[in-house]
């Protein structure tokens, strides 16, 4: 490719590149009011598969703003239960690294939102740190749970040589413009012997949806475990750790800081990962197939039929592109989310889902996969009253792991 706008890899600085855009297209951004078609590239000398050329900046700003950093409201009384996610994170961790909770520990968290992470360790004699550029979460973690918070972007922060012992990123570096460097930056930061600890999104398992679900506007690089150890050797770690099946979307690694900096090697993936995006796209196609002959099936059962929706979120947003809804009569789009009700979505009326009763639709279509079973056992009793309800990812389990 010769594209002067290409960036050489972010990480080899190769020009040498093959054009994945095809797996980036038509991702929804709801708050923006348009869909992007997410520009990527893979490296054909290390694997590295990133953004490129970046989306503009001025609309990467105003996600972040809105997503990350833009929230200004915070509610103390909120209790945010403890994540089983977040726990399996700080056992991985414990699991690897030789400190005791007794020991004199300096624990950096860069981005740690509302300090669910670090509070694990409160009971522990180490100094907990974080760093997080959100108002609201820095706030919470603060008044909640006593943290010292940095309210900065990691960026601007200048670290001190050998300030901590274990630096953590957790769903952090995929969003960083420069991951080489500021990993190099953090080496110099860790003391001898110290640790970092990295938690990204596994680029080998991007989850499916019927439009583009996994490459996301925030995300600049999808790391593998190939191209994300490439990056921890070539700052200096050592790899001590690695897995990527706590629960499959998700690496966790460990790099240490040993006395001397091991001989770097460079991996590359490239065909494993070119082949996960293909994979990725076939499967993304057959989903939006199955759930056209899905609908396209109903109309034929019984014409212009009665239906209530469920969910008024992104899936229904996707759906409502897929599908040509005006052939049922669609009577309204259930949600249980009150401060939703009596709004309209694309025309349609949000009703509370105790009024699909009376309302009486042949059937209500279930608009959602993480919430599909959650849904479907709620509302289940309305076949009782000759409603049909509709799962439309029956299949999908099989290929999205939330
Ligand atoms: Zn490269």
């Amino acid at each position: 490719m010769s594209d002067e706008f290409l960036r050489p890899c972010l990480f080899c600085q190769s020009k040498n590149l093959t054009d994945v855009s095809e797996a980036g297209k038509g991702l929804r951004v709801r708050e923006l009011g348009r869909k992007i078609d997410i520009k990527l590239t893979v490296c054909n000398d290390c694997g590295l598969l990133f953004q490129n050329p970046l989306v503009e900046k001025e609309l990467l700003q105003r996600y972040l703003e809105k997503h990350y950093t833009g929230f200004k409201n915070i509610d103390l009384a909120v209790e945010r239960p403890i994540n089983q996610v977040t726990c399996s994170q700080r056992d991985f961790l414990l699991k690897h690294i030789h400190y005791k909770p007794e020991d004199p520990v300096r624990l950096l968290e860069i981005g740690c939102y509302e300090g669910d992470f670090l509070r694990l360790f409160a009971d522990y004699r180490w100094e907990l740190r974080g760093i997080e550029p959100s108002e609201s979460g820095a706030a919470y973690a603060e008044k909640k749970y006593g943290l010292k918070i940095d309210r900065s972007l990691m960026e601007e922060v200048e670290f001190k040589p050998g300030e901590y012992d274990v630096i953590v990123l957790r769903h952090v570096l995929e969003h960083i413009l420069d991951p080489g460097e500021q990993i190099a930056r953090l080496y110099e930061s860790i003391s001898p012997n110290g640790y970092i600890y990295i938690v990204v999104p596994n680029a080998k398992t991007p989850w499916i949806s019927i439009t583009n679900g996994f490459f996301t506007l925030e995300h600049i690089t999808h790391f593998t475990i190939a191209t994300l150890g490439n990056l921890l050797r070539k700052a200096g770690f050592e790899v001590i750790a690695v897995d990527d099946q706590p629960n499959f979307v998700e690496i966790h690694m460990i790099g240490k800081k040993v006395a001397e900096k091991p001989v770097f090697r460079m991996s590359n993936d490239r065909d494993d990962i070119l082949q996960a995006i293909h994979s990725y796209q076939t499967e993304r196609q057959r989903l939006r197939e199955e759930v056209h002959q899905r609908l396209v099936g109903l109309v034929a059962e019984s014409g212009k039929t009665r239906v209530v929706i469920y969910g008024a979120g992104g899936h229904t947003e996707d759906l409502l592109e897929l599908f040509d809804f005006s052939q049922f009569h669609v009577l309204g789009i259930a949600d249980k989310n009150r401060s939703r009700q009596g709004e309209s979505f694309y025309g349609y009326e949000i009703i509370p889902p105790e009024q699909i009763l009376a309302l009486a639709p042949d059937y209500v279509i279930i608009s959602s996969y993480d919430f599909q079973e959650e849904i479907y056992n709620a509302i289940s009793y309305l076949q009782d009253h000759g409603i049909k309800v509709v799962k439309l990812y029956d299949r999908v389990k099989a290929f999205y792991y939330y």
